[in-house]
C-alpha cells in the first residue's frame, strides 16, 4: 500500500526466533526495518537515522529495554514505541513508569495483531514524523476569531502548537490533548480518554493516562504557555487556559 511506503523501522530484539518473523511481516507490508540485538546499538542507531517506529524488548543483554526508551526520548524521538513484554509481571512495572513507550504488547503475541498496532502507531505518528525529516511543512489551518491562540491542534498534520511553538508530543501525547482541546473548557472523563486514546486491546491500567498527562503538562509548561491541564478529581481532566477569565 502506497502510504505505508518508506516507513523506517527499528526492531531492537535480541531473540532470533522472534525477530526474524517480525522483519519478514514488516517487509512484506513494504516497511525498512533494521534490527539490533542490543540496546545500546539501538540508542545509537536512533541518533544517527531517522524511524517511525521502534518495536523494542524489555529484556536485552546489555541495558533494559525501558532504559532505551527513555534514552531515546530523551534525545528527543517523537516516533511510535511498541514495546514487546515477555511475562505478565513486566507490564505493571512498564505502565507505572514514565518512559515514553505508546503501547505495549505481551509475548507470545500474534504477527497480525503486532502488525495492527504497529500500523495504528506508523498512522498517528506518520505525519509528524515525516514533517521534519524531510518533505512540505503543511500550511496550518487558521483556527478563527481568536487573534494568537495560546493552543492550537492541528488534527489534519497531527501537530500541536503552544504560543506558536510547536510540542514535540508523542503520539498518544497527541491524541490526549486533541480530545481535551476538542471540548475545551469542559471535562474529559477518564474513561472516554481511556476508550478513545487506547482501544479496547488495551489490558485496563489506567496509570498509563496519568503517565501520559503528566508528560502532556510538563511540554506544555515548558513552552512556557498559559494552557493547563487541570485534574478534575476522580472524573477526568479539564482544558483551561490560565490567561483567560475561568
Ligand atoms: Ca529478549
Amino acid at each position: 500500500m502506497i502510504p505505508e511506503m518508506g516507513h523506517r523501522i527499528l526492531l531492537v530484539e535480541d531473540d532470533d526466533g522472534i525477530a526474524l518473523p517480525l522483519i519478514r511481516t514488516f517487509e512484506r507490508e513494504s516497511y525498512e526495518v533494521r534490527r539490533v540485538a542490543e540496546g545500546l546499538p539501538g540508542i545509537a542507531l536512533v541518533e544517527q537515522e531517522p524511524f517511525d517506529l521502534i518495536v523494542l524488548d524489555l529484556g536485552l543483554p546489555d541495558i533494559e529495554g525501558l532504559e532505551v526508551c527513555r534514552r531515546v526520548r530523551e534525545a528527543g524521538y517523537n516516533g511510535g514505541i511498541l514495546i514487546l513484554t515477555a511475562r505478565g509481571g513486566e507490564i505493571d512495572r512498564v505502565v507505572g513508569l514514565d518512559v515514553g513507550a505508546d503501547d505495549y504488547m505481551a509475548k507470545p503475541f500474534g504477527l497480525a495483531e503486532l502488525l495492527a498496532r504497529a500500523r495504528a502507531l506508523l498512522r498517528r505518528t506518520a505525519s509528524s514524523v515525516s514533517h521534519t525529516a524531510s518533505g512540505p511543512v503543511p500550511v496550518p489551518v487558521p483556527v478563527p476569531a481568536v487573534a494568537a491562540p495560546a493552543l492550537r491542534v492541528d488534527r489534519q498534520s497531527r501537530r500541536a502548537f503552544s504560543n506558536d511553538a510547536e510540542l514535540p508530543l508523542t503520539a498518544k501525547e497527541f491524541d490526549v490533548l486533541s480530545l481535551l482541546e476538542q471540548d475545551r473548557g469542559a471535562v474529559v472523563t477518564r474513561e472516554r480518554l481511556m476508550d478513545e486514546v487506547w482501544d479496547q486491546n488495551w489490558f485496563g491500567s489506567t496509570k498509563t493516562l496519568d503517565v501520559t498527562i503528566g508528560r502532556l503538562r510538563q511540554k506544555l509548561d515548558d513552552s512556557g504557555g498559559t494552557v493547563q491541564v487541570v485534574t478534575v478529581r476522580g472524573v477526568g481532566f479539564r482544558l483551561e487556559d490560565g490567561a483567560e477569565d475561568a
